[in-house]
């Protein structure tokens, strides 16, 4: 197969423009004769949903949650990028574009990030008129904050809600197109499949999440903005919820699946408390503008933070990396904090920790003043730790939290499916092997209200569609697998081994062997571990209730199956990759200083992995990337 990005000619800054240009429109009258399905109603989801239907064309939009309100997105706390230079302090649209190819360790494509750049200054524009209470400087101009990996202030903020604030703005867009009826929203509906008519994508089949009922939805075209799948690691900071179902079945139809072994630590978590815990809560990367990290200088100092002087600390970022110091990018900072806990100095039970100390900045700014910042982030540290941060270090450490790999999509964000398109975390994204923060809100909203919007009217305009119904054999084969996929899971134990009990163990298998640090032996391991552990699942697991009635336990189960085999393709993606880029951080391939070795040679390409049958090894198509604005060069950030 011959991967094309279809990345337009011309000038890098021209290229969106000119594509825009080029692209083949529908007429206003002819919107409404086609019929789009998103599924998904996040940021990404939610604001395409919201723009097809303000175009004209009609929309079903679908979630799994009670409300598009209740989508991932709303945990975003720290806030989103856009160079607006508001700041005047060099930023640019070529600035962010520069820092998010860097960021990412060169393994993104460099066309979707200057567009990503281009369009980031809009979606603030977009979200403002929508009334999104962004955070605000004294004479009315909008503040901006600094994120890691750059060094200009870029990231506009509300409060720790961002991600709350941002969905609000999407939520009323579309339920404006749901009053006029553009939009016919299903809830609590989940797709378990992707229907395809002559190769092209022509509908989804759904499970009513509260009858059990199994459904065929019919459209000209489907987009999933699905999110990310972290949570194939079980401990993460994303919604329990989120999960990998609809880009794997996707996947299974022929959708390629792009990197699926970049994964993101982010480095400020509270750690691990214990062995029943199911959910792990970030605090915010934002944190690092004020708060500093350190960790005592000797082995094994059990001394209260208070009682350890300036002298006898090891602020090992400001120390290791003097031009970024604590706004390091997110993998640099992760691995430095896990290496300073295996060298004997973590903080906290089990030594898994470092400090995030805001002693200085509540002498700089007074307690209101970080209370202003960061109050609400705070408050919710101190109900999870029973600490208070004011007065005691935060003590912190690195966790899964965003999956930069994801369906492989092209220029247009379309998938290898002709007619799928994929948008927000759900797709291999513009952020290479290492997203920098608040740059997640800023792709999936350019990709929401802006790139798909274009990209989806060019398709319609020239796909020649045949009319189909979902009387059409290829719904009636689809609903007849899902049902009996379903049946399956309902129709083994009834007591026995929970599906909670093989996903943690997926989990532990998943970040002792490809989280943070990797290597070829564990990979094998974990290859030999996987295929076994999901042959267990199916043999073995407990699934209460039937399939014709409310059963989380049987959504688990759907989803917990498909990480199951997930898990195992990111570990052969992790283990051809033999190099470290980003959050890909192979133990073999490391620099003196301990850095990611990059192989520039033989892996500068985006892994992409095709379907090849129940338990066959996917085929790897590489599509090679090249760098002629941001030269390929080891990351520094010293
Ligand atoms: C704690 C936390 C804080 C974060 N803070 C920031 C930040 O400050 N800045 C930043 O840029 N990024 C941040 N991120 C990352 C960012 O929040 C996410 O990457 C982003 O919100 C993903 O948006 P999305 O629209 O792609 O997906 P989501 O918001 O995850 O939405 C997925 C949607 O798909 C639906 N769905 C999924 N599967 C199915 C299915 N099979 N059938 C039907 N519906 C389905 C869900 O119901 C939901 O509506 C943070 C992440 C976390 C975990």
């Amino acid at each position: 197969m011959q991967l094309d990005a279809h990345i337009p000619d011309g000038p890098i800054e021209k290229k969106w423009d000119e594509h825009r240009f080029h692209m083949k429109l529908v007429n206003p009258a002819n919107k409404r004769k086609f019929h789009v399905i998103v599924v998904g109603t996040g940021l990404a989801g939610g604001a395409a949903a919201a723009s097809m239907a303000e175009l004209g064309y009609n929309v079903s939009a679908f979630c799994f949650q009670d409300s598009p309100r209740r989508a991932h997105s709303i945990a975003a706390q720290g806030g989103i990028n856009a160079a607006k230079n508001y700041q005047n302090d060099g930023d640019s649209i070529y600035r962010l574009f520069y820092d998010t190819v860097k960021g990412g360790d060169f393994r993104a494509r460099e066309a979707n990030v200057y567009r990503l750049a281009q369009i980031s200054v809009n979606i603030i524009d977009q979200c403002v008129a929508q009334g999104v209470p962004f955070a605000r400087e004294y004479g009315g101009t909008l503040a901006n904050r600094s994120f890691g990996g750059a060094q200009v202030s870029r990231t506009f903020y509300a409060r720790g809600q961002t991600g709350q604030q941002l969905l609000l703005g999407a939520y009323q867009a579309l339920e404006r197109q749901i009053g006029l009826g553009k939009v016919k929203m299903f809830p609590r509906t989940e797709m378990l499949d992707v229907v395809l008519i002559d190769g092209k994508a022509r509908g989804i089949i759904t499970r009513n999440l509260i009858t059990g009922k199994i459904e065929s939805h019919v459209a000209d075209a489907v987009v999933l903005a699905t999110g990310g799948y972290g949570n194939v690691f079980f401990l993460s900071t994303n919604a329990k919820g989120s999960n990998t179902t609809a880009i794997w079945r996707a996947h299974r139809k022929g959708a390629l699946f792009a990197n699926p072994c970049y994964t993101q630590i982010h480095p400020t978590c509270i750690p691990v408390s214990g062995d029943y815990q199911s959910k792990l809560t970030l605090m915010s990367e934002s944190l690092r503008n004020d708060g500093r990290i350190w960790v005592p200088l000797k082995k094994g100092d059990t001394r209260s933070p208070d009682k350890i002087p300036d002298s006898e600390r090891d602020y090992y970022l400001e120390r290791r990396y003097p031009s970024f110091g604590n706004l390091v990018p997110r993998d640099v900072a992760s691995r430095n904090a896990k290496q300073v806990c295996d060298e004997g100095r973590g903080v906290g039970p089990g030594g898994l920790g470092v400090y995030l100390d805001f002693a200085d900045a509540v002498k700089r700014l007074g307690e209101q003043g970080v209370r202003e910042r960061y109050g609400n982030l705070f408050e919710m540290y101190e109900r999870i730790t029973g600490e208070n941060p004011y007065q005691v270090p935060m003590r912190i450490y690195p966790a899964i939290h965003y999956t930069m790999g994801g369906l492989w999509v092209d220029y247009n964000l379309q998938s290898t499916i002709p007619g799928m398109f994929v948008g927000g975390e759900a797709n291999f994204s513009d952020h290479g092997a290492n997203r920098l923060g608040a740059s997640a809100l800023m792709q999936g909203l350019a990709d929401g209200y802006f790139v798909l919007p274009s990209t989806i009217g060019n398709y319609l305009a020239q796909a020649k569609l045949d009319k189909a119904d979902t009387a059409h054999a290829a719904f009636r084969d689809a609903e007849k697998e899902v049902r009996a996929r379903t049946d399956k899971l309902t129709a083994g134990k009834k007591a026995g081994r929970s599906v909670d009990s093989f996903h943690r163990e997926l989990g532990k298998i998943m970040w002792d062997r490809c989280g943070m640090a990797r290597n070829a032996p564990g990979l094998q391991d974990a290859l030999q571990k996987i295929p076994a552990l999901r042959e267990q699942f199916h043999a073995q697991v407990a699934v209460t209730g039937s399939g014709e009635e409310l059963n989380q336990q049987l959504e688990k189960a759907g989803r917990v199956a498909d990480f199951l085999e997930l898990g195992e393709l990111m570990c052969r993606d992790a283990l051809q990759r033999e190099e470290s880029c980003g959050g890909h951080f192979r133990e073999e391939y490391q620099t003196p200083e301990g850095e990611a070795q990059r192989n520039d040679d033989k892996f500068c390409y985006a892994a992409a992995w095709e379907w090849k049958g129940e338990n066959q090894a996917q085929a790897l198509h590489k599509e090679p990337l090249s760098f002629e604005h941001v030269h390929l060069t080891q990351r520094s950030y010293k």
